[in-house]
């Protein structure tokens, strides 16, 4: 048994996080019924796994979870919204890590990954929506939101992202 270090999901050593969201991703890619949450197993990994994440990216991530599950818009009409935003050469700043670090504490999270349930289509949707709002309504009490405001744990400086 080892715990997750950014989502503190309790794994054992033939599955942890990332291979269970390997397993996720085959499902979906192979059947149609899983794929109907596609977007949120995406969004709801990444910010629970925020080494992948820049400080920005991971805020925009978040506004994307909660724009498909508060504001019930379609992973359509958002890739349309964020083509513009990048055709216009409006985003000056990059989605992906640079150092790879996870910034987000891991006992911030009420449910992981290990929570959806793989056994059929309707359960898997249904584990899989109950973690995004989870992960979300967890995420949105984190007292930093703005682009600059969050202190680095490691070095106590304030990031650059300009
Ligand atoms: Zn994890």
């Amino acid at each position: 048994m080892t715990i997750c270090p950014e989502c503190s999901a309790e794994t054992n050593y033939n599955i942890d996080c990332a291979a269970f969201f390997s397993e996720c991703l085959a499902l979906e890619f192979t059947d149609s019924q899983y794929d109907e949450v596609h977007h949120l197993t995406v969004a709801t990994y990444m910010l629970q796994h925020s080494s992948r994440l820049s400080l920005d990216g991971w805020l925009a991530t978040r506004q994307l979870l909660r724009e498909f599950l508060v504001e019930n818009k379609s992973p359509l009409l958002i890739k349309k919204q964020n083509k513009s935003i990048v055709d216009n050469g409006k985003r000056k700043w990059k989605i992906t890590s640079r150092d790879g670090q996870a910034f987000i504490n891991r006992d911030t999270w009420a449910k992981t990954i290990l929570d959806v349930n793989l056994n059929n289509s309707t359960a898997y949707r249904g584990t899989i929506i109950a973690w995004a709002r989870s992960v979300l309504k967890s995420s949105e009490s984190i007292p930093f939101v703005t682009h600059t405001g969050l202190p680095d744990h490691r070095t106590g400086n304030q990031h650059d992202f300009s």
